[in-house]
């Protein structure tokens, strides 16, 4: 049964009459800030649902009084998940309409629920998406940096050591880069990556549609400077990394060497070296010991 002010809620906004919800999972998106972004279909189904599975019942609690729904809450995380999700599936596998929703933005995004999800699946149950807002999603719609590719990250590991790992292992991943972190880790975090991923275009997003947003672009370098010179900021964070930048010219290695012995012909193979190296981005130590070896190959491997 759905309380008078949820039908009323439901109604208001011009949703689908009481009764009509299908029963399901319903993984809703809310706002990050900005309470405008509440979708028209969020309220509808957080009006309509048997119950609204939530993060913290307090945070979830102002929202839907903000709204004026009166629905039950049922607190979903860390502690409670494993004990709560088979009473959850359950009700669900009977036919029951749940949401469930975060603190903040996507469900299971850097949040808990995926394992709800992923066994709402396993049980036969559709599961559906009433998407809206999403801090890493939205720190990449603005930061203008290329999107067509990009990786989620979340939190990297806070210990120091751990962190350069995680940045190492996503050195050579030829995408843009998503990352959450807190205003006391920022500078490091950024240091380390200006060291670990080479001084790639980025920008920090910080408060996003709240009162102080702001969007800081710039070099890796120069915004972990800043960020080292400034008290760590307040609010909440997304730093998005652009994809490593290709070496001015990418040659292949047949060209190296065609590049190397037409310049030995003309010059000592030092200097042969340090041109070609000019012009490739390689280093100029390799290239000459490259030529040292070809020579030696053109003389049928002798010294
Ligand atoms: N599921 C959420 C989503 O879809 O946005 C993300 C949850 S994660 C636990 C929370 C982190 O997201 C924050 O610590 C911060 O890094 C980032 N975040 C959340 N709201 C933000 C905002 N308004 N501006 C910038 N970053 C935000």
């Amino acid at each position: 049964m759905r309380s008078r002010p949820a039908a009323a809620a439901a109604q208001a906004i011009g949703a689908e009459p009481a009764g009509k919800l299908e029963p399901g999972l319903y993984v809703v998106a809310t706002p990050i800030g900005n309470l405008g972004d509440l979708s028209r279909r969020a309220l509808a189904t957080l009006a309509a649902v048997d119950a609204v599975v939530c993060e913290d019942s307090r945070v979830t609690g102002l929202l839907l009084h903000r709204f004026g729904i009166d629905r039950p809450m049922l607190v979903y995380n860390d502690h409670t998940a494993a004990r709560l999700r088979p009473e959850l599936i359950d009700r669900l596998r009977r036919g029951g309409a749940l949401a469930l929703v975060s603190d903040a933005g996507t469900p299971t995004i850097s949040d808990p629920g995926y394992r709800l999800v992923k066994e709402a699946h396993e049980a036969g149950v559709p599961v559906r998406a009433v998407p809206g807002p999403c801090a890493p999603i939205a720190a990449l719609s603005i930061a203008g940096l290329p999107t067509d590719r990009f990786l989620f990250a979340g939190f990297l590991p806070p210990r120091r050591d751990a962190r350069r790992r995680a940045l190492a292992d996503l050195r050579s991943v030829p995408v843009t880069l998503l990352l959450l972190e807190r205003g006391t880790r920022l500078a490091d975090l950024l240091a380390d990556a200006a060291e670990i991923l080479g001084d790639r275009p980025a920008a920090i997003a910080r408060e996003l549609t709240k009162l102080h947003e702001e969007l800081r672009r710039g070099r890796l370098a120069e915004l972990a400077a800043a960020a080292t010179a400034a008290p760590p900021p307040k609010g909440e964070i997304v730093v998005v990394i652009g994809p490593p930048e290709e070496p001015a010219a990418e040659i292949g290695e047949r060209a190296v060497e065609t590049a190397l012995l037409e310049a030995s012909a003309r010059l000592p193979p030092g200097r042969a070296a340090r041109e070609v190296a000019a012009v490739t981005g390689r280093p100029a130590e390799e290239l000459y010991r490259r030529l040292v070896e070809l020579g030696r190959a053109r003389r049928g491997g002798r010294p």
